[in-house]
């Protein structure tokens, strides 16, 4: 490096600072392309006078911390050991005071080529780390993002969560989707909720990912279905999609057909999984806002017998109609009042005996069916109860099939 301009420079720098040879380095990106800051700055430094070519013990600005990435690294690789993985990042904490001293520096040579500490001790770091574990840097979703705080020795992880794809049957009526902290303790335990923090022994949330936290021996999950099914209704026929997260897996690699049977043998007779596949975090979003046609079959009790040839009319009449509801009274307290609109694609009434009905609807997801059968007091219109002029309920909803995937 015999550049005039670049050796001029350097002499300015290092007769106000002492530098070692990556901290000189560093303050020229655009020389040497793709050598390390360290050989950077060694051949510049070879062509100073004899008095600057001596490195210096004690540099300056990074006050040794470049000399200490091999320690980091060590730091890093202990604390993954129990995590299975394919790629990683590295990221650091450095010291304020260093931040402000690489500051001082590259006002003092207003420059602004030079590359920040932080970048280089990331990047060596990850360069011992990927010789070292044989894993591969990765910038945009690595499994694990490890940041070290350099002036603590600490290691903080970030681990991906690891994402599974499948279908449920809920098979049994009285649990909820999701896990339902109870209202009076919010899920710390107390009298009412017989100490379990829970509204309801199960879900099928627990159901589906008790044998999956086993087998990845993650801290926590989350589940993301595709709509959900009231507490009294079955989930039938085809079974609805979910996306199951696991956080902070520990093993990445499951067997998912083990995962699968181990998790249908565990919650045998209250829920069934299929079609399981390993899934990734975009897919929550698209099958969370997917508009799957969704098939019920419903069971209704008329206040008074009812009239089969009357509920056939109604039947037709809804074909295809579009059925205004404001927001369910059973879930307002929960939910912003607002009318949503949505279509029925099919109404077929398969039995009628005195005042009990069953009847199949094919609707657009997010259809209040309880409420199309009642009128919810007039916040649904039309309605089934209204159109027949009987008071209606549902005694008994499942959905027999999701349409779509
Ligand atoms: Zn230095
Ligand atoms: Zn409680």
């Amino acid at each position: 490096m015999k550049d005039k301009k670049i050796l001029k420079m350097t002499e300015k720098i290092l007769n106000k600072y002492q530098l070692c040879d990556c901290c000189l380095g560093r303050l020229f990106r655009q020389i040497e392309i793709g050598k390390p800051n360290k050989q950077k700055g060694e051949s510049i430094r070879n062509n100073l006078k004899f008095d600057k070519k001596i490195i210096p013990r004690d540099c300056w600005l990074c006050e040794g911390l470049l000399d200490e990435t091999e320690h980091f690294a060590n730091l890093v690789s202990d604390a993954v050991k129990e995590y299975e993985f394919d790629t990683f990042l590295i990221g650091s904490k450095i010291d304020e005071d260093i931040l402000k001293r690489e500051e001082e520096l590259w006002d003092f040579i207003k420059t602004e080529d030079a590359e920040p500490i932080k970048m280089e001790i990331n990047r060596e770091i990850g360069k011992i780390l990927e010789k070292k574990l044989e894993k591969t840097v990765d910038f945009e979703t690595p499994d694990i993002m490890a940041v070290v705080d350099t002036a603590f020795d600490v290691v903080n992880l970030q681990i991906k969560s690891l994402f599974i794809y499948g279908r449920y049957k809920k098979l049994k009526r009285g649990f909820p989707q999701t896990k339902w902290p109870c209202r009076i303790c919010r899920g710390r335990g107390c009298r009412a909720c017989n100490y379990t923090g829970k509204m309801y022994d199960t879900s099928v949330e627990e159901l589906a990912s008790n044998k999956a936290l086993d087998q990845t021996r993650g801290t926590n999950e989350s589940f993301h279905g595709s709509g959900r099914e009231d507490i009294d209704a079955l989930m039938l026929g085809n079974g609805r999609p979910f996306v199951l997260e696991i956080k902070n897996p520990k093993i990445r690699s499951i067997d998912l057909s083990l995962y699968e049977k181990k998790t249908n043998t565990y919650a045998k007779d209250k829920i069934e999984i299929s079609n399981i596949r390993f899934s990734v975090r975009d897919e929550i979003v698209r099958i969370k806002s997917s508009e799957f046609r969704k098939t019920y079959s419903v069971i209704l009790e008329g206040e008074k017998p009812l009239n089969k040839e009357k509920l056939k009319e109604v039947a037709q009449i809804l074909q295809g109609k579009k059925i205004k509801q404001l927001t369910p009274t059973r879930v307002a307290h929960r939910r912003a009042e607002k009318v949503r609109e949505r279509k029925i694609y099919n109404c077929d009434i398969e039995s009628v005996e005195d005042n009990i009905a069953r009847i199949t609807i094919e609707t657009e997801s997010g259809m209040y069916v309880k409420e199309l059968i009642s009128g919810d007091n007039g916040k649904t219109k039309p309605n089934i109860s209204e159109m027949i002029g009987i008071p209606c309920k549902v005694k008994e909803l499942d959905v027999i099939k999701i349409k779509g995937e």
